[in-house]
């Protein structure tokens, strides 16, 4: 899917939620669905980043996007009720949701990962997509063609020491697409459910990660964009349950 060349109308009329749509990855998708047609809802923690993004979409002449301030840490079910009635409101569906934003925490041994840094992984990275997903689907059903997409890592699929939390939410994401891709897996729901791995990308999480590696020679966000458009787009109709690597060839 990396080499997917997506039709320049792709996404014209869709509604599509980013999560952490302020910063590296979710700004590029934010961006790039617009681009292609979507009306983008901008969710993250840090308004005045999703103000920019909002400003440069709107400065590129594509649809009016819309900011949705949340913080994933303490969003509660209220919380995405409340999102869930505003884009009820507004649009009365949802085509596209992608669930990308995340938190690192710390590389540390198990032995002394801190228990509230632990906590705070988890509620970040998998409890509160968890949330919003369980809140959207009945948006997310009105849509007939939906696709939710979660974020994953390469440590969500064969873990290493000292990614602790991270990878653990990771592998926790990697199983709630499974059980969601499953369960509607049907034509009354019409949503399809699949995991991306970005591998390793130019982003600020990348270079916490590892503060000694030249980052210029790891792709921007905007050059693994290729998997997300399909994903989003109609020409995955019908694939769902599956885990793809956004730098990889699919075979
Ligand atoms: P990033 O540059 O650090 O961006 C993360 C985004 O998530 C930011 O917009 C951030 O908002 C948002 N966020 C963090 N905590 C939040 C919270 N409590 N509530 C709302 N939003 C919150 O990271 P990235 O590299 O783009 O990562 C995007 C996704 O790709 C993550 O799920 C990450 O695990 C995954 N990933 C990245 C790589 C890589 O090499 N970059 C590799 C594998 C997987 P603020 O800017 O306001 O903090």
């Amino acid at each position: 899917m990396q080499d997917y060349q997506a039709p320049a109308e792709l996404l014209k009329n869709r509604i599509i939620l980013v999560t952490g749509a302020g910063d590296g990855i979710g700004r590029a998708a934010a961006k790039t669905f617009a681009a292609y047609g979507a009306t983008v809802l901008l969710v993250g923690r840090t308004i005045k980043k999703l103000e920019a993004v909002y400003d440069e979409i709107e400065a590129a002449g594509h649809p009016q996007p819309a900011i949705c301030p949340i913080n994933l840490e303490g969003a509660t079910s209220k919380d995405y009720d409340d999102l869930a009635n505003t884009i009820q409101q507004e649009f009365g569906r949802l085509d596209g949701l992608l669930h990308n934003a995340g938190q690192l925490g710390t590389l540390t041994p198990i032995e002394q990962y801190d228990t509230e840094t632990w906590n705070k992984l988890l509620q970040v990275n998998l409890t509160a997509p968890f949330l919003m997903t369980q809140a959207l689907i009945p948006l997310l059903r009105e849509s007939g063609d939906a696709s939710v997409i979660f974020t994953s890592s390469s440590v969500g699929r064969k873990a290493r020491a000292y990614w602790g939390a991270y990878a653990v939410s990771k592998f926790g994401t990697e199983g709630l697409m499974q059980v969601l891709a499953d369960e509607l897996d049907d034509e009354h729901n019409n949503i399809r459910v699949n995991s991306i791995n970005p591998g390793a990308t130019r982003t600020n999480m990348r270079a916490h990660a590892y503060p000694a590696e030249n980052p210029i020679h790891n792709p921007t966000p905007e050059q693994i964009m290729p998997v997300y458009l399909y994903l989003m787009g109609s020409d995955s109709q019908g694939v769902t349950g599956q885990m793809f690597d956004a730098q990889k060839k699919q075979p």
